[in-house]
């Protein structure tokens, strides 16, 4: 009996395994997210049944949830270099000279890997089965970050094939941009602080202190070199591809390259064709591919002689700071902006750009009337990266960071561990104030026609409003007097903020503007709790079982409920007849029947509009997503979906399915 279990566990962490790596290696999926959540349960509960059966390589293992404290160190068995870099054809050519000499030979094999840019990671396997991962560090020793390696889903636990008995692979740890940019969505919906960009948004990921946290980000892993003793091949380039066969995730983009004009073809082609990766790569890696020629070559103190990095020209242009102003966000965050003498740069005239907090003007020294450098990267904004200290004035100051609220006077405080300054006169400071109320009748949460972000703010001006619930007192005489306002204006005004009281309540929750509630998580809240009133009423330990629902989040709402303020103002919107619990209609249209299925839903209607589909997923446990993957899978295909869409759907052999065939789906 128990030796059945123990073939029976064996087999599903095979058959999961493999789809695991069809997916997230291969990219090709064998299996719907469905399913294999249905076959990860079966094996967790008999893993939970049968404790003896514990293999820290399980696929259940990869959740995450295990919270370390702090990193151990741990010294690299062989030294992580560091790359020499070049930024031109003649510095490639500098460098084959060298190599010629060093080696006496004139012809020379290169490899042409592109440069991913993410934080390194050293991972060593003994027996076929993933031991320890360690940052790179100081390249000498680095933190042992095993735990929330393991998340990884495209890192193998267990490889398909011995390789060797024991050795290390070097890779770069990735935030696919995608990823990143949801994540970012998401972060901006929720009142938080966009990531600023992908690499250090992946390297912040990997020293995350709970691993549970790190298993939610979308992060990959591209392998680019293999230690051991003794490699039995030629060559890199085949050392590579016997990687991707056991099981890494080696990218395709590499090339064996016979001279450097090839090598200058593969970097030219790169430099247009990156724009279209789902990474980000900041330059291509020549490497000399001979693996005798590099054990010849050696190290110098810092990087491999056998390679060079080519790094890509960034989109950058330099240009005057007028002058630094401070925006207050509503969660009462400070950001610095540069105002500069408007600029051509990546296509668009740039005219403002992130200085993004006080470490940073000081780390460059950034002065009023500086010429400085602004660069575009990955990320939403530009960024002022460096200055010009050659057209410095003479008469230039260093900058004085603010140390009271631009708008309010409050001293402003910098939480330890935070980068930013906060102004923490939350129920005082005018921009913090109208921030909530201009987010409250935003067209995702309240959706309130005929009221404006500026007639907020004259509003506000005109001390008729202090907070969202004020709104429903306002009366169209107090508004008519009103600076380019007229009768049907206050009317259009009044009967919008009346139609409110119809938003339903999920919407309202993420209007109420509690930090980390993003429109994500309040509909889960909502499904969950269906009244203001409970969720109000909910420990911090009830929140955070909720799907989810994390720590954070659940400390946010729990503050929130404690606020007096908050308490009053929930009670007066509930009497002007805001709905604050799921209606009993449509708690009766949700069931769970599409659970765990993602749809795409692509093109125009007839019998129901695109948001009440959307609506109609999501009362009913699915997921809707705009764009088409792996994980999709259905898309409902309208009348005119688009032609794209629908080849991307046949190569990822996704059923197209109809409205009608949908709401049959239902019943
Ligand atoms: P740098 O940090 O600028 O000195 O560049 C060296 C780093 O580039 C290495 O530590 C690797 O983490 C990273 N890297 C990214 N892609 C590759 C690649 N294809 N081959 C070697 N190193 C790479
Ligand atoms: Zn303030």
């Amino acid at each position: 009996m128990s030796a059945d279990i123990g073939k029976k566990i064996d087999q599903l962490r095979k058959e999961l395994r493999e789809h695991n790596y069809n997916y997230y290696v291969l990219d090709n999926a064998t299996i719907s997210d469905f399913d294999f959540d249905i076959l990860l349960t079966e094996l967790q509960k008999l893993e939970d049944e049968n404790p003896k059966y514990f293999d820290a390589h399980s696929p259940t293992q990869r959740v995450g949830g295990e919270v370390t404290k702090s990193f151990e160190t741990v010294t690299h068995k062989s030294r992580m270099y560091s790359l020499d870099n070049s930024y031109s054809i003649e510095d490639l050519q500098d460098w084959e000279k060298r190599v010629q000499k060093i080696l006496g030979v004139d012809q020379i094999e290169f490899t042409c890997e592109l440069k991913y840019d993410g934080a390194s990671i050293n991972l060593s396997y003994e027996q076929g089965k993933l031991i320890k991962a360690v940052t790179r560090g100081d390249g000498f020793q680095g933190d042992d970050v095993t735990t929330n390696i393991k998340t990884i889903k495209s890192i193998p636990l267990v490889l398909s094939d011995l390789f060797f008995d024991a050795f290390e692979i070097r890779g770069e740890i990735i935030l696919p941009l995608d990823g990143f940019n949801k994540m970012n969505e998401e972060r901006v919906e929720a009142g938080e602080d966009p990531y600023r960009n992908p690499r250090n948004t992946a390297s912040g990921s990997l020293k995350l202190q709970d691993s549970a946290e790190v298993a939610k980000r979308p992060l990959d892993c591209l392998l680019y070199h293999i230690v051991a003793e003794r490699l039995p091949f030629g060559s890199h380039f085949e050392s590579l591809n016997k990687a991707r066969q056991v099981g890494f995730k080696v990218p395709e983009a590499i090339q064996v390259c016979e001279n450097l004009e090839e090598v200058r073809s593969f970097i030219d082609h790169w430099d247009k064709a990156r724009h279209d990766l789902p990474y980000e790569t900041d330059g291509v890696v020549v490497k000399v591919n001979n693996l005798h020629q590099q054990d010849e070559l050696g190290y110098t103190a810092k990087s491999p002689r056998w390679a060079i990095a080519y790094k890509f020209k960034a989109e950058q242009e330099s240009t005057v700071l007028n002058k630094i102003t401070y925006q207050v966000g509503r969660t009462g965050a400070i950001t610095p902006v540069a105002n500069l003498e408007p600029v051509l740069l990546a296509g668009t005239i740039v005219k403002r750009a992130s200085l993004h907090n006080a470490d940073q003007i000081e780390k460059f020294d950034i002065r009023i009337e500086d010429t400085v450098f602004v660069e575009k990267g990955g990320e939403i904004i530009p960024k002022v990266v460096g200055v010009d200290l050659s057209k410095r004035p003479k008469h230039s100051v260093p900058t004085k960071y603010i140390i009271h609220c631009p708008d309010c006077n409050t001293l402003l405080v910098r939480k330890e561990g935070d980068a930013k300054h906060y102004c923490l006169n939350e129920f005082g400071c005018p921009t913090q104030i109208t921030g909530r109320i201009q987010h409250y009748i935003s067209r995702k949460a309240m959706d309130i026609d005929g009221l404006g972000a500026e007639t907020v703010d004259l509003l506000f001006k005109e001390k008729l409003i202090f907070n969202y619930a004020d709104l429903y007192d306002l009366r169209e005489e107090q508004i008519i007097p009103l600076e380019r306002m007229a009768e049907k204006s206050a009317k259009n005004m009044i009967a919008g903020i009346a139609k409110s009281k119809e938003i339903p309540f999920e919407k309202v929750l993420f209007a109420l503007g509690i930090r980390f509630v993003g429109e994500t998580v309040a509909k889960k809240l909502a499904r969950h709790y269906k009244s203001m009133d409970r969720i109000m009423n909910a420990s911090f330990e009830d929140l955070t079982n909720v799907d989810e629902i994390g720590d954070r989040i659940a400390q946010s709402i729990v503050d929130f409920s404690n606020d007096l303020g908050n308490i009053q103002l929930i009670d007066r919107l509930k009497n002007y007849g805001v709905q604050l619990e799921v209606s009993a209609e449509s708690q009766e249209n949700q069931t769970n029947k599409l659970q765990g299925k993602v749809f795409v839903v692509s093109g125009v209607f007839t019998i129901m509009s695109r948001n009440e589909l959307k609506k109609s997923i999501e009362d009913n446990g699915g997921k809707v997503s705009s764009s088409i993957s792996k994980k999709t899978s259905y898309i409902i295909a309208g009348e005119n979906m688009g032609p794209s869409k629908r080849t991307k759907a046949e190569s990822l052999q996704i059923p197209l399915i109809s409205e009608m065939e949908y709401i049959e789906m239902l019943k």
